[in-house]
């Protein structure tokens, strides 16, 4: 069952009763807020939630259709409901037709038609509400898909190009040995690793985009194990010292496949941007969860970011150093999936000597 949310409603009107007996009649259905003063009106607005007001048209400092053109420009969300006499009737209609009421309910006014006025006002409001925010979705997909093209025709092309150039150099190399064939082999591996990052990190950005989320009881101690074993084969993983613990205290709830995109992220990139002849390389790894929440910290000792890059580093495509053969994917997607759990995501960096992310979540209750 879906709890239906309480409307709230702010009524300005300059005849105290008036005010009094809408509270009275409608108090039980819907959140009111009252008052007889354009300006306390406007605080109200500014300081609730307000979804409808309706205002009386004859006051003594500003008509209804005065204040809801007041209104306007600052509290475009609220719909506008109009109380009028019959004697307003002509102002009634013409700032209906204008667009600055959304209906007028005329005194003395009558129970039902109220009420069906705020229902059907709200359904407006709810309307517009959900098509702002499918709007800006969509131009957030839109902008997705704009510098995916880009980087796609990039960072897809680049490394096969350099395959297409190692091969030609290879032709031309004459006579064949050994240690050239390894220098080629060499130099196409490096390429295509660079394509499969790339390739890996797209098929994590649609794993996370696209799939809904799935929640499951969390074993944090296999899931940093899995991480851990898989970067085994990893060129420099041998000389860095991994410092775990891991306090996971009663059963946590979340979406597994998603913590593994974050924490594979995470420990990818504390490995990847550790700091070349270092003797003292660590990634650190403390996490505690209990049955409500669970805190994840991942440091580094690595080459740090810079103070300019720290506020882009969750920007898609955002890449801080072409040291390595990252597709700036990454923490594009950790910020997002971070968010899809409802969760926060923080980081603090020093320049030359690593980096700390940490990382809030709480458990999902499970919907089975
Ligand atoms: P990339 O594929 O480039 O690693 P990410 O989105 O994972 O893309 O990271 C964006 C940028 O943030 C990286 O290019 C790098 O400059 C910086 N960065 C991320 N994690 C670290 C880290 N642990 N240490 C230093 N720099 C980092």
């Amino acid at each position: 069952m879906t709890i239906k949310p309480k409307i709230s409603i702010l009524y300005l009107d300059d005849e105290l009763h008036n005010l009094e007996s809408f509270k009275a009649a409608y108090r039980k259905d819907y959140t009111i807020f009252t008052t007889d003063d354009p300006e306390e009106a406007e605080e109200i607005l500014k300081r609730e939630e307000i979804q409808i007001v309706i205002a009386d048209q004859r006051m003594p400092q500003i008509t209804g259709v005065e204040f809801f053109e007041k209104i306007r420009s600052h509290h475009s969300e609220p719909v506008r409901i109009l109380i009028t006499g019959y004697t307003d009737i002509k102002a009634a209609i013409d700032s209906i037709n204008r667009g600055e009421v959304f209906r007028f309910i005329d005194k003395p006014w009558d129970h039902d038609y109220v009420k069906t006025a705020i229902e059907n006002a709200y359904d407006i409001y709810r309307t517009r509400k959900e098509l702002r925010e499918r709007n800006l979705q969509l131009e957030k997909a839109y902008n997705e898909l704009d510098k995916f093209i880009y980087s796609a025709s990039h960072d897809l092309r680049a490394p096969l190009m350099s395959i297409l150039g190692i091969a030609q150099l290879a032709k031309l190399d004459t006579p064949f040995t050994r240690e050239n064939i390894d220098n080629y082999l060499n130099l196409i591996e490096q390429s295509v690793k660079k394509l499969d990052t790339f390739i890996l990190n797209i098929i994590d950005y649609y794993k996370n985009s696209r799939s809904g989320t799935e929640i499951n009881s969390v074993d944090f101690k296999q899931l940093v194990e899995d991480i851990k074993d898989s970067f085994h084969f990893i060129p420099g993983n041998a000389e860095v010292r991994y410092d775990i613990k891991i306090e996971q205290e009663g059963e946590f709830y979340s979406d597994p496949v998603k913590l593994r995109i974050i924490l594979n992220n995470l420990l990818g990139n504390a490995l990847k941007y550790q700091k070349k002849d270092v003797s003292e390389k660590f990634i650190k790894i403390d996490i505690k969860s209990t049955p409500r929440k669970c805190f994840i910290l991942v440091e580094d000792n690595g080459i740090g970011i810079g103070e300019n890059d720290l506020e882009n580093i969750f920007k898609m495509f955002f890449r801080g150093t072409s040291q390595n053969s990252g597709s700036g994917i990454g923490l594009y997607v950790v910020n997002e999936a971070v968010h899809k759990l409802n969760g926060n995501i923080k980081v603090s960096s020093t320049q030359n000597n690593g980096t700390t992310f940490s990382i809030e979540i709480p458990s999902t209750p499970k919907n089975d």
